[in-house]
């Protein structure tokens, strides 16, 4: 499926909506000699100015639209390289999918095919950039992970031989050795787990608060509750005029990262991504004493623990596939309707939970979270110049907590430097989107 541009007809239909944020094996076991080469062969491969280029000096001042994960990253980045930044955020700071998020940091099995896996490699040593700079809490554990059906065990191995080549230290360990690093798992008759040792969790709302304030110390200016609802590229060439709920904002440039929100690309980027949200209920319990130290990936549910001590829980399989669901779903509420069907889903998690976790004794549920993914058809970032604008730019991703780092730096680097990045290339508006049945 090709994007398709909007007209302003068909934009005149459009409304934004304001209804609808230690212990690796070895945490120096990052190669940085080969991110180094990566980046260098990124700066190379990108040395040509590019259609940014012509137009750099006239990015004074950029926009950014959305502050989860990766407006923040963004306004991270851009900060620090001296430009002058705004950022708006319609809610707080990480209130959408960067507050329902599971938060692990990979680059998996899942990561296919390898110019995505090479990218989210990126995304992991960039994380360790940015936890040395902003003294970042993100927790360096691991992954351990099994599934329950032979056949998809089988698979399994088989994608951690892929791994290997492709430069991950990931390998199947014995259970008895999974069990050695893990204590208090129950890996419930498994005779292998796939190690990936260099995953890591993060808490997403203190980071990317972490990420605004220090933005905020470059000068960055962050408006919260401020909607924006229209972009008027009418009036002056070179900037952007927003219509906000804050009043109007001059613009030489404008970042969409607004996340799973389809409308706002549609109204302010006038063009239709092809996503498909998909949502998730994360359960955050109060802080317990320490389980573990890694990310738990069994069948049906993802654990990880806080460095405060909070359990991270989240499930596999979506909303059950009925009529009830749908139509509560529509809307893409974050929250269950009640405190009761909300403890109703938690509990649900929780007895998961307590099947791999038999020691956790009575824990008290912090927070349950509708989490709704940002989905691009194809499972892949969309990064780059909006199709029907080059001074509108779009940052959409799922996986975006394990690509905020890599991510806020390049994009910052193309809008700064004005050079085009090669590793963005495969991520642009302007590629064919296939439907992947991930997530
Ligand atoms: C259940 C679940 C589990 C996940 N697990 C993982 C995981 O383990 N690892 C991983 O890497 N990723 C995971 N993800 C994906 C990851 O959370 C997202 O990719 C990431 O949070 C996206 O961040 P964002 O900043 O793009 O979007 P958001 O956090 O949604 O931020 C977009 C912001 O834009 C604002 N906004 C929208 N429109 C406007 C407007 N018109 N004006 C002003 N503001 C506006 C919104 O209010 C919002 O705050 C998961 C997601 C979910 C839902």
């Amino acid at each position: 499926m090709k994007i398709k541009k909007l007209s302003n007809d068909d934009m005149s239909k459009e409304k934004t909506s304001s209804r609808n944020v230690d212990t690796v094996e070895n945490p120096e076991s990052v190669n940085r000699r080969r991110f180094s080469q990566w980046l260098a062969g990124a700066s190379l491969a990108s040395a040509s100015v590019g259609v940014f280029g012509k137009e750099a000096a006239d990015n004074k001042h950029v926009t950014i639209i959305g502050a989860g994960i990766i407006g923040s990253s963004i306004a991270y980045h851009l900060s620090k390289l001296g430009v002058r930044v705004t950022l708006l955020e319609r809610e707080t700071v990480a209130s959408g999918a960067s507050h329902g998020t599971f938060a692990w940091i990979n680059a998996t099995w899942a990561k296919q095919p390898k110019h995505y896996h090479a990218f989210s490699q990126m995304g992991v040593a960039s994380w360790h950039r940015l936890q040395k700079e902003l003294n970042l809490p993100i927790v360096w554990g691991g992954s351990l992970e099994w599934f329950a059906s032979d056949s998809r065990q089988a698979r399994l191995v088989s994608d951690i031989t892929q791994q290997q080549a492709w430069g991950e230290p990931a390998r199947m360990l014995t259970v008895a050795e999974a069990q050695a690093r893990e204590p208090a798992v129950d890996f419930h008759g498994a005779t292998h787990v796939a190690s990936s040792p260099r995953d890591g969790a993060l808490d997403p709302v203190l980071v990317s608060k972490a990420l605004v304030a220090a933005a905020a110390r470059q000068g960055a200016q962050i408006l919260e509750h401020c909607e924006v609802t229209d972009i008027d590229s009418s009036t002056d060439k070179k900037g952007r005029i927003l219509r906000t709920t804050c009043g109007p904002i001059m613009a030489d440039r404008v970042v969409l990262a607004t996340g799973p929100d389809r409308v706002a690309v549609k109204l302010l980027g006038r063009f239709d991504l092809p996503q498909r949200s998909t949502p998730g209920v994360i359960v955050v319990t109060r802080p317990v004493k320490r389980l573990l130290s890694g990310i738990i990936v069994g069948p049906g549910i993802h654990i990880h623990q806080r460095m405060d001590g909070r359990l991270v829980i989240g499930e596999q399989e979506g909303a059950p596939d009925n009529a009830a669901h749908a139509l509560r779903l529509v809307e893409r509420p974050k929250r269950f309707p009640n405190e009761l069907v909300a403890d109703q889903h938690a509990q649900r998690l929780l007895a998961t939970t307590r099947d791999f976790l038999p020691s956790i004794g009575e824990v008290e549920i912090d927070e349950v979270i509708i989490g709704w993914r940002p989905l691009p058809l194809d499972g892949h970032p969309v990064i780059g110049p909006c199709p029907t604008d080059d001074r509108v730019y779009v940052a959409i991703m799922h996986s975006g907590v394990s690509l905020a780092a890599i991510t806020g730096d390049l994009v910052a680097r193309e809008l700064a430097d004005g050079v085009e990045m090669a590793l963005l290339q495969p991520f642009r508006t302007d590629r064919v989107f296939d439907t992947k049945n991930r997530y």
